[in-house]
C-alpha cells in the first residue's frame, strides 16, 4: 500500500496559474510562489464585493481516536467529488503545524487519494506564514521585556506577563522557564513560558481579521501584561502594532494550492481547536465563497470542539450563514467509543459499534441545535466490514439522517460523488443557523450553555482562581465577548479517557483568559497546555531525504 506521500510524489501538478485560471482570478491579484503555490491579494474582495457568495459546508466529525478521523481526507475528497459532478467548488483547509508533523498525528493535507499537493511543501514551510506569525508574537515578547529593562516606563508588573513566547513545535521543557538569567545586561529575571504557535492570539487574530487594516486594529487591542496596579497594558501601548502588520504583510493573504485532481483550494491560517479556536481564516473562507458556487470547509477535532467555535465565534463574528454541515464517523472511532480497545478495533464487532454510535448521536443532536442542515460521512476503512457499514447506515437511516459511505481516501472523488449529491441537497433546504448562546450572557453561562448542550454535562466548577479570573474580566468590560473553550478532543467530558455519550458530568475550569484581540474569552478546562509534548517514539524519527533528493517518512 502506498503511502500519502508516495501518492503525492506521484501525482503530477497543473501549474499554479492553471488553477488561478480554474478559480476565475484575475491573475492581477496573484502572487507566485513557485510554480505550485500561489499568494491571492485580498484587493479582489472589492471587485467581487457585489457578487452572490456561494454555500458554505462544513465538516465536521465524532470525537476521534489518536490518529484522526479523516475529516481533512473527507474534506478534500468532497471538493473533488463536488467537482466531478459539475459544480464550481473550492476547498478552504487550515495550514499544517510542525507540532504534529512531526510529533504524532501527521499533517493536514488529508490523505491517499485525497490530498492538497504539494503536500511536503505544505505541511513544512509553505509560504513563511507560520513564520510570520511566530515571529510577530516573539517581536512582542522582546518589546515587552526590552520596555521594562528600559526603565519600565509602563509600570509592567513582571510577574503579571500573560504574553507567552512560542514556537511551531512540540517542546514540553519549554512550557515554564526563566528568561534573562545570569546577567542584569541580560533583562530582567522573570518565569515565562512557551505556547506552540498555533494557540497563539496572533493565529487567532490572523484566522478572525477582515484585513490587514482590521488585524492591526485587533492586534493592537491584545493584552500582555498587567502594571504593578492591576490595569491591563496592550500592544497599542508598545506601540509596536504597525511593526507587526508590516511582518505580517504577505501572511495575511490566502494561499492557493490544488488537490490531486487539480481543484482549486485555499489555505489560510491553522489556530488547533483543543487549545484554540481551530477554523481556517476568514478572509479565505469569504474569498472562496465569492469565488465558488460551493465552499468546502472543515473545524478541527469533534463537533464539541471545531465546530462549536466555528458555529459560535467565527460565523457569528465573520456573519457566515452554513448552509450544511458534514459529520463524518469511522467505524473503528464508533468501536472505541463502544468499549474496544485500540489493538481490537481491525476486527468486526458490530454490537460495539452500534453501541459506540451514542457518540455520533450526541454529535448530530449537538449540530441539530445549531439549526443546519445535516449529514453524516462514513469514512471507509479497508478493515470495515459490511456487516458493520450496513448497521450503520440502517441507524442513519432510521435515525432520519442522511448518510453517505465516501471512499474519498481509496478513490478521490470519484469515491465523494453520493456524498456530494446528498451534500447539494442539504445545500438546498434552508438553514436557519444561529450561534447556541446569547453572547450578552454571564460568562459562567455561556460555559453552562456549552458544557450541557454541546458536551451533554450537567455543571460547570470553577477554580477558585478562575473566578477571580471572570471577575476581572467583567471589570474590565469584557463580559460579552464568546467563549473560547479549551478542552480534551478525545471526550465530551474534560477527561480524555472517557468515551462514548456520558451524562451527568461537570466541567472543571481551571483558568479563564481574555484574548481581547480576537474578540473572545479562552476558558481552560481538565489539563489542557498550550504547548503539546512529543510522545515517546515521535514521528521525526522515521523521517529523512533519501539518494534522489526525495523526503521520506513524513506521513
Ligand atoms: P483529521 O482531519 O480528522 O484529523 P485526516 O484526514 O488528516 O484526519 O486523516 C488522518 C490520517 O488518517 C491521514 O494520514 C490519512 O491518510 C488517514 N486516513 C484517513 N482516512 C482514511 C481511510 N479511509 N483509510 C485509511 N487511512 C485513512
Amino acid at each position: 500500500m502506498k503511502t500519502d506521500l508516495q501518492i503525492a510524489q506521484e501525482n503530477v501538478m497543473e501549474p499554479i496559474s492553471k488553477i488561478v485560471e480554474k478559480a476565475h482570478i484575475d491573475p492581477k491579484y496573484v502572487e507566485y510562489y513557485g510554480s505550485t503555490k500561489a499568494k491571492i491579494n485580498n484587493d479582489l474582495m472589492q471587485e467581487l464585493q457585489d457578487k452572490k457568495d456561494g454555500k458554505l459546508i462544513l465538516v465536521t466529525a465524532i470525537n476521534p481516536t489518536k490518529a484522526g478521523e479523516g475529516k481533512s481526507t473527507t474534506t478534500v475528497g468532497l471538493v473533488d467529488g463536488l467537482s466531478l459532478i459539475g459544480k464550481n467548488v473550492m476547498g478552504c483547509l487550515r495550514e499544517p503545524s510542525l507540532g504534529p508533523v512531526f510529533g504524532l498525528k501527521g499533517g493536514a493535507t488529508g490523505g491517499g487519494y485525497a490530498q492538497v499537493v504539494p503536500m511536503e511543501d505544505i505541511n513544512l514551510h509553505f509560504t513563511g506564514d507560520m513564520h510570520a506569525i511566530t515571529t510577530t508574537n516573539n517581536l512582542v515578547s522582546a518589546v515587552l521585556d526590552n520596555s521594562i529593562y528600559q526603565g519600565n516606563e509602563l509600570n509592567i508588573d513582571p510577574t503579571k506577563v500573560i504574553w507567552k513566547r512560542c514556537l511551531d513545535m512540540n517542546d514540553r521543557t519549554l512550557r515554564s522557564i526563566t528568561i534573562a538569567q545570569d546577567k542584569p545586561t541580560n533583562g530582567v529575571e522573570r518565569k515565562d513560558s512557551f505556547c506552540i504557535t498555533v494557540a497563539t492570539e496572533v493565529m487567532a487574530v490572523l484566522c478572525l481579521s477582515k484585513d490587514l487594516k482590521d488585524f492591526e486594529e485587533r492586534i493592537n487591542r491584545c493584552i500582555v501584561a498587567y502594571t504593578y496596579d492591576d490595569q491591563p497594558v496592550t500592544i497599542k501601548d508598545l506601540k509596536v502594532g504597525g511593526a507587526l502588520a508590516v511582518v505580517m504583510k504577505e501572511a495575511i493573504k490566502p494561499n492557493l494550492v490544488q488537490t490531486l485532481q487539480k481543484t482549486p483550494v485555499l489555505i489560510h491560517g491553522g489556530p488547533f481547536a483543543n487549545i484554540a479556536h481551530g477554523c481556517n481564516s476568514v478572509i479565505a473562507t469569504k474569498m472562496a465563497l465569492k469565488l465558488a458556487d460551493y465552499v468546502v470547509t472543515e473545524a478541527g477535532f469533534g463537533a464539541d470542539l471545531g465546530a462549536e467555535k466555528f458555529l459560535d465565534i467565527k460565523c457569528r463574528v465573520a456573519e457566515l450563514k452554513p448552509n450544511a454541515i458534514v459529520v463524518v464517523a469511522t467505524i473503528r472511532a464508533l468501536k472505541l467509543h463502544g468499549g474496544v480497545s485500540a489493538d481490537e478495533l481491525g476486527n468486526e464487532n458490530v454490537e460495539a459499534m452500534l453501541k459506540g454510535i451514542e457518540n455520533l448521536e450526541k454529535h448530530i443532536d449537538t449540530v441539530k441545535q445549531f439549526g443546519v442542515p445535516i449529514l453524516v460521512a462514513i469514512n471507509k476503512f479497508t478493515k470495515d466490514t459490511d456487516a458493520e457499514v450496513a448497521a450503520l447506515e440502517k441507524w442513519c437511516e432510521e435515525k432520519g439522517v442522511l448518510v453517505s459511505l465516501s471512499d474519498a481516501w481509496a478513490k478521490g472523488g470519484e469515491g465523494t460523488i453520493d456524498l456530494a449529491k446528498k451534500v447539494v441537497a442539504c445545500c438546498d433546504e434552508e438553514s436557519h443557523y444561529a450561534p447556541i448562546y446569547d453572547v450578552n450572557d454571564s460568562i459562567e453561562n455561556k460555559v453552562l450553555t456549552i458544557t450541557q448542550k454541546v458536551y451533554g454535562g450537567k455543571g460547570v466548577v470553577f477554580s477558585d482562581e478562575a473566578k477571580v479570573q471572570i471577575e476581572k474580566l467583567k471589570q474590565l468590560g469584557f463580559e460579552h465577548l464568546p467563549i473560547c473553550m479549551a478542552k480534551t478532543p478525545m471526550s465530551l467530558t474534560d477527561d480524555p479517557k472517557i468515551m462514548g455519550r456520558p451524562s451527568g458530568f461537570d466541567i472543571h475550569v481551571n483558568e479563564v483568559k481574555v484574548s481581547a484581540g480576537a474578540g473572545f474569552i479562552v476558558v481552560f478546562t481538565g489539563s489542557i497546555m498550550t504547548m503539546p509534548g512529543l510522545p515517546k517514539v515521535p514521528a521525526a524519527l522515521g523521517m529523512g531525504v533519501d539518494e534522489n533528493g526525495d523526503s521520506y517518512g513524513i506521513f
